[in-house]
Parts: C-alpha cells; structure tokens; sequence
C-alpha cells in the first residue's frame, strides 16, 4: 500500500505531459480538472489559493507573484479606459505610483481622498460628471498611523453609486480581518508580510466572487503574474502557523504599546488596541478575536536626529523597511515609504522625522522591551 506525505509536494515543473490532443484541448479549455503549463496553474499555487479563499470564507481566489501583481491584476482585469477609480490618499507607496504613473497611461484614472471622511468619499461618488467611477480601493489599516478604515459603511456608499469595494487587508490578514464579510467585494493581500511571515517569499492574493476573479486570473496568466510553485510551497507553510503567531505577536503589541503609552520619551503611541487611538471603537467591532495587530507605530520628541539615535542604539532590531517577520522590526517612514511626501503632507497624517514604526514580532515580550529600552537609553543619555 503506498503511504502518503504529510507535506505537500513541491512541482517545480513549468510544463506537464498530455495523453492526447483531446486531453490537452479539454485542460486548456479549463473543461478537465489538471494541470498544463505553470503559467496557467500549478498544484502549489491552487493549494495555497484555497487556503487563502477559505480564511476569508470567499468564493473563489488566485495567488499572483507579489502583492503588487495582486494589485495590477485586480485592476487591469475589472478597469478599461475611461474608467475612475477612488482610492485612499493613505495606500501603500507602490499601489499610489501605481494609480498616479501607470494607470493614467492606459486611461484609468483615479482620485485619491481620505477614506476617514465618509462625506468626502459620499461627495466624490455623488460627483454628476459623467466620469465611470467603478470601484474604491482602500487599505483595512493605514500606513504607518493605523487609521482604521469603516469597511462596511465605505462598501455601502460604493454599492449604492453602483461601484465596487476593494480592500488591500495585509497589515490585518485574515486572522484580524475579512473584508468579505463587512461588505468588500474584493479582497487583496501581500502574502509577503505576516502571512509568509518569514521574511522569504514575494507573494499576493486577490479573492472575490466567481466570475470577476475568473476574469482576474485570466488577466494574471496574459500578463505573467502568475507566482513561482516553490514560493506558494513556503507559503502555505506560513499560512498553517499564522494563528498562532498572530495570537503572540497581537499580544506582545498590546504590551509593548501600553508601556510606550506611559513613557515620556515616547511623544505618541499609535495603537487601535489602545481605547486612546482614534479608531479603537471601530477596530474593536472590525476586528477578530480581540485582537489588534502586530503593527505599531510611536513618535519620539527629537525628529529625525532623535529616530536615528533610537534606532542606532536598538542594535537587535532590524531596520528593516518590511513586516510580518516572526523577529520584531522597525522601519522609518521618513526616510522611506514616505520619503516623496513633501514634509507637510506627511506632517498632515501625522508622520514626523521621529516616527518609528514597529513590526512586532513572536519573541517573548520582555526581550522585546529589553530591546527597545536600549534605544530609548540613548534618547536621554546621547
Ligand atoms: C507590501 C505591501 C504591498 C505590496 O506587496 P509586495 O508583495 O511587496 O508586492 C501592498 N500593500 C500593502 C499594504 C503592503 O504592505
């Protein structure tokens, strides 16, 4: 009898064998379940599609090669020229040079607004121009104030001018969040971040119903989106621990974040797990499980010579401009997924030369107090 692996296998084949003329023309029609050439599909890639369609309880998903091919799929395969989009002005830095420098060439443009201000997303819908506005795109938690945005109030302006949801959920994942079920039509995700989590694997995610992801995967395959077999392999693997490590990583948040909260070499402590921030309420009734993220951000007096010396002296965190790692790391805004905005845009979401966004990690939550204590030492002894 033979027995079967408990891991999956791994198909690195770009290519497969067909039987007949008739097999190969009924695989290529998608009419046979099967597999023929790795752009199309590949076993790995449905298995981790699956699993990531099923998180968020949605009909139908496909993995792409980044989160940023996620992104160009969704929108190349719903928009056409002359279509609008509106879009968060709070996007990740990529998907904004997306919409501001690619799109407009192909005739898709976009507005970009607060997605706090429901009045203003309201008015931009409301707008009697003629324009298609076709869908709203916004982000689950903003980057790196994690402002929370209200997904089902925002889904239903969208739904009422005849427009579709999409929400980028990678600071949440579906651990904290599925956007399905408040409303979103659609659902992207960099794989890339926590839900790898590992720091080893580009990937992305697009799910929705049926007949538009169809019409996304077909987009995906034409234009080489489609994601490495060895890639969907690490990440299903990640995918199988992301509870747990959510479970710590959300916890070890909450402390670190009720202790910065009360040192005064810390001006701001961003946090939705703390009843102070803005969206507390909102994040409490959005959010899963009680829990709040691993994402954090803290603003120290000093600016940029201040964040310099914080993060010179905190020699065991990584700076490291990325998320999700099971070690905690730190970025720095300022000097760079923000670092186009001119100072008083960035002033005006309140990113200052001294923010410091943290991506905490699984660690035991003392040795990441232990590490932060050594960069806010050089604050008061530099
Ligand atoms: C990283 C990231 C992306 C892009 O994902 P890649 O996998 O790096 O292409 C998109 N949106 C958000 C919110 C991200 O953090």
């Amino acid at each position: 009898m033979v027995t079967r692996p408990m891991a999956p296998p791994i198909y690195p084949a770009a290519v497969y064998r067909c039987e007949n003329p008739t097999q190969a023309a009924r695989l290529l029609n998608r009419e046979d379940a099967g597999y023929v050439y790795s752009r199309d599909a590949h076993p790995n890639g449905d298995f981790l599609a699956a699993m990531c369609r099923d998180a968020h309880r949605l009909p139908e998903g496909i993995i792409c090669g980044s989160g940023m091919a996620a992104e160009s799929a969704l929108i190349l395969g719903l928009l056409q020229a002359g279509d609008h989009l509106v879009a968060s002005n709070l996007l990740y830095g990529q998907t904004t040079n997306l919409l501001r420098n690619e799109l407009p060439r192909l005739g898709i443009t976009s507005t970009e607004l607060d997605p706090c201000d429901l009045d203003a997303v309201e008015a931009a819908f409301a707008k009697t121009d003629h324009i298609e506005r076709r869908g709203l795109l916004v982000e689950t938690v903003s980057n790196p104030m994690l402002r929370v945005i209200d997904i089902a109030r925002l889904a239903e302006i969208a739904h009422r001018h005849g427009a579709w949801l999409a929400v980028d959920n990678t600071f949440a994942s579906p651990g904290i969040c599925r956007p399905g079920a408040l409303g979103a039509d659609y659902v992207l995700e960099s794989l890339t971040k926590i839900i790898n989590g590992h720091s080893d694997v580009l990937l992305g995610f697009v799910g929705g119903p049926k007949e538009p992801v169809e019409r996304i995967r077909r987009t995906a395959i034409t234009w080489g989106f489609t994601p490495a077999p060895f890639d969907c392999w690490l990440a299903a693997r990640g995918m199988g621990t992301l509870d747990l490590r959510l479970d710590r990583a959300c916890a070890n948040a909450m402390t670190i974040a009720r202790w910065l909260q009360h040192d005064p070499r810390v001006a701001v402590t961003s946090y939705p797990g703390l009843p102070e921030h803005h969206d507390h309420q909102l994040a409490a009734r959005q959010f899963l499980d009680g829990r709040f993220g691993h994402m954090l951000s803290v603003t120290i007096t000093g600016g940029w010579d201040a964040a310099t010396r914080f993060i010179e002296a905190a020699r065991r965190i990584p700076f490291s401009p990325s998320l999700g790692d099971l070690q905690t790391t730190l970025s720095h805004p300022a000097s760079t997924s923000h670092r186009k905005l001119p100072q008083a845009e960035r002033m005006r979401y309140g990113i200052d030369d001294g923010t410091i966004r943290f991506s905490i990690g699984v660690e035991r939550v003392e040795e990441i107090r232990a590490a932060i204590e050594e960069g806010l030492t050089a604050l008061t002894v530099g």
